[in-house]
């Protein structure tokens, strides 16, 4: 089956119980067992829970991937991924990532034990030159956030299994819809599913997927004795999104590359960070290992912090708000807001500078979106 019958079928057969078609919400927390040692295959929903089981089968197929499991968050998946490491146990990742990420290796982990280097997302060399005999995984985002650089998913993969060692990626701006990681080699995928696929800035969640048995099983492991798992709602939420995952991304794609090719010709823009771009420095390799190249989009203004200042005073149906990914438009500040968890010299080291915009493009008519952010900028020409 094809990706948008996987997305409203798989996982989602009507209730075995009652022939519901849409997959019920089990709020209960624990199950009848029908004698000692006889449950009808739940016992306790930190454990397992059928509509969060039912989320899992889908996240799975969508990815591609033999086994998936759902999270209360995106960090909290990441997290569980990192827990199947040991302290003095050593990871490349990319230096282009979520900030929350950032936090997680440098103020979570490293405190652990783990310790991570940063490599040059686009770059696999600069991955190979980090490798130490302790390292046991490469991290990486693709395209990143905030500015949107892509990471050679395959040259990774090759990498890190010359070296025995396993590739995450985090997929949450192209969604499976515009990228698998699996199938270019990566070991385990991870989402926010706050994002795209939930799609309507309504729930937080996390997921992650593997092909491997014995990473699944370290993986659920995590999940079951540390417990960040999602409730039932939340998970059914995020079933619904994947519903229409495909739909949605096909729009938010279209509205992003037209916005994208409008910014680029706007003189108070002074860069433009969208894949879909023919002058973005990787077009090629997204054309390659993408289908589509989403729904996020970097500007930087010419006019610099105060232009950022004053773009945010104007515009009106882009929501100065964090997030992305659902159907509603939104922009951030990254120095400020997603990445002010890093110190301005780091900031500056990566490239986000003072003078950066990231647009998370939503479903409303495009005509508007480009009137709005046009209006915005003119007091900028
Ligand atoms: C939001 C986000 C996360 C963290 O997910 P939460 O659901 O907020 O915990 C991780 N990676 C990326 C790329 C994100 O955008």
């Amino acid at each position: 089956m094809r990706f948008e019958t996987k997305a409203i079928h798989d996982g989602q057969e009507s209730d075995p119980a009652t022939g519901s078609v849409t997959v019920p919400v089990y709020q209960t927390s624990t199950y009848e067992q029908d004698a000692i040692g006889k449950p009808r295959g739940f016992e306790y929903s930190r454990t397992g829970n059928p509509t969060r089981q039912a989320l899992e089968t889908a996240l799975a197929s969508l990815e591609g991937g033999r086994h998936g499991l759902a999270f209360a968050s995106g960090v909290a998946a990441a997290t569980a991924v990192l827990q199947t490491l040991k302290p003095g146990d050593h990871v490349v990742a990319g230096n282009d990532i979520y900030g929350g990420s950032y936090r997680l290796f440098e103020q979570v982990f490293r405190p652990w034990g783990l310790e991570t280097d940063y490599a040059e997302i686009s770059e696999p060399d600069a991955f190979k030159a980090a490798l130490k005999s302790t390292t046991k995984l490469l991290w990486i985002e693709t395209p990143t956030n905030p500015l949107l650089k892509l990471a050679d998913i395959g040259a990774l993969a090759e990498l890190a299994h010359e070296r025995g060692i396993l590739l995450a990626v985090d997929n949450t701006f192209a969604t499976p819809y515009f990228q698998r990681p699996l199938e270019w080699g990566a070991d385990v995928v991870v989402h926010s599913t706050t994002k795209y696929l939930g799609g309507h800035s309504d729930v937080i969640g996390g997921a992650a997927i593997a092909n491997s048995d014995e990473l699944y099983q370290k993986i659920k492991f995590y999940q079951n004795a540390a417990g960040a798992v999602p409730g039932p709602w939340d998970c059914w939420l995020v079933l619904r999104g994947l519903r229409t995952l495909h739909v949605r991304m096909r729009e938010h794609e279209r509205n992003a590359l037209r916005l994208a090719q409008k910014l680029e010709k706007h003189p108070a823009v002074s860069r433009v960070y969208y894949p879909g771009l023919n002058s973005h420095p990787q077009h090629e390799l997204a054309r390659r290992q993408m289908t589509g190249f989403g729904g996020m989009i970097g500007i930087e203004l010419a006019g610099g912090s105060e232009a950022v200042e004053r773009f945010f005073a104007q515009v009106k149906i882009f929501m100065l708000a964090e997030s992305l990914g659902g159907v509603e438009s939104l922009a951030c500040y990254p120095p400020k807001m997603t990445h002010a968890s890093m110190s301005p010299s780091e900031r500056a080291r990566r490239g986000i500078h003072d003078n950066l915009i990231r647009l998370s493009v939503g479903l409303e008519n495009g005509d508007d979106l480009e009137e709005d952010l046009v209006q915005a900028l003119k007091a900028e020409s």
